[in-house]
């Protein structure tokens, strides 16, 4: 009978963690399908995913590892709400977490896709509309890096509570996919 009663504490336990674990990121979806952030003939790989435990533990966000003044596209079209290219500082520390350059581009359903890390004067569309593909900046390492990369997310609010990210599919090679953690992913050949 204890041995049972363990079994079922364990159980629940387990259950627990898990149940909480996969929601320890927003679990919002996005029906829109999203194009690589960057351009067709490029691999990357993917070295942090939603959830991810270095800086993604509540965020669903995807960092995708470029050298920089790599071209970085625009996943989804919209308007240019917001942006920041004057930083050249990026480090692991948190005191650089507020030198990154970013873009955030506003999409039509009121959605923000943020790009961040990017090089120093290397906001290349600064204002109006851009499409789904259209270049929009140079990748960089500015902000909180520990090595050159792309960090993109989906947002509702420009805020970092749980319930404003959204996770999203991107149009690969492989397919339209949610992006995993350490796997490899390039546009697919037209
Ligand atoms: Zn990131």
């Amino acid at each position: 009978m204890k041995a049972i009663l363990f079994f079922v504490f364990i159980s629940t336990a387990a259950l627990v963690f898990l149940f909480y674990y996969s929601n320890s990121v927003a679990n919002n979806l996005d029906s829109n399908e999203y194009q690589l952030p960057f351009g067709k003939g490029i691999t990357c790989r993917v070295i942090q995913g939603y959830g991810g435990l270095f800086s993604h533990s509540h965020i669903a966000a995807i960092d995708f590892a470029m050298p920089v003044g790599t071209p970085v596209y625009a996943a989804r079209g919209g308007t240019i709400y917001s942006y920041k290219d004057d930083s050249d500082q990026g480090g692991p520390f948190s005191a650089y977490k507020h030198k990154a350059n970013y873009i955030i581009i506003k999409h039509s359903d009121g959605s923000f896709g943020c790009y961040w890390h990017l090089k120093k004067n290397a906001v290349l569309v600064k204002q109006g509309t851009v499409l789904a593909g259209q270049q929009i900046a140079l990748s960089g390492a500015t902000g909180q890096v520990l090595r050159p990369h792309l960090h993109f997310s989906v947002k509702r609010k420009l805020d970092y509570r749980l319930n404003s990210y959204i996770r999203t599919k991107f149009i690969t090679s492989a397919g339209i996919i949610f992006l995993k953690n350490g796997e490899t992913y390039d546009q697919p050949k037209d």
